[in-house]
């Protein structure tokens, strides 16, 4: 699938800077999430000079504010980023033994959104656990 990424981060009101082309070409070719390290790896490698892990991460950081990439709730409690081609509202089954990532679209959000007294600013939905080759594979 391509991807017009300026587009995209324009229509967020995000600037288009290389260094963020660079980050979510390096996130969409990836199958799986990614940590900050491993971005800034790739950044690097693209960019043939360095890049510093913070600016790494205030991307990132920025980029997953707007829902642009998702970031990973990792019981390891490091942070990971995946990139999804799905824009339609759903979840993410996450494999903690492949890193893959897989898209849940039954979700039960709107009934829970009726239930709430107020307004919802932030939810977070996620499943982490094994997936079905990883379970067979170590059988
Ligand atoms: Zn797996
Ligand atoms: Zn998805
Ligand atoms: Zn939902």
């Amino acid at each position: 699938m391509n991807f017009d990424f300026p587009q995209l981060l324009k229509s967020l009101q995000l600037k288009v800077t290389p260094q963020r082309l660079a980050i979510l070409e390096i996130m969409r070719i990836a199958d799986t999430y990614l940590s900050p390290e491993e971005v800034q790896e790739q950044v690097q490698q693209r960019a043939n000079g360095k890049v510093g892990l913070p600016t790494i991460y205030r991307n990132l950081e920025e980029l997953s504010a707007q829902g642009v990439i998702s970031k990973i709730l990792h019981p390891n409690r490091q942070l990971y980023y995946y990139f999804c081609a799905n824009r339609d509202h759903h979840h993410h089954f996450v494999c903690l033994a492949c890193r893959t990532v897989q898209d849940l679209h039954d979700c039960g959000c709107a009934e829970m959104a009726s239930q709430i007294d107020g307004q919802v600013e932030f939810q977070i939905m996620q499943a982490l656990g094994t997936c079905r080759r990883c379970c067979t594979q170590n059988a």
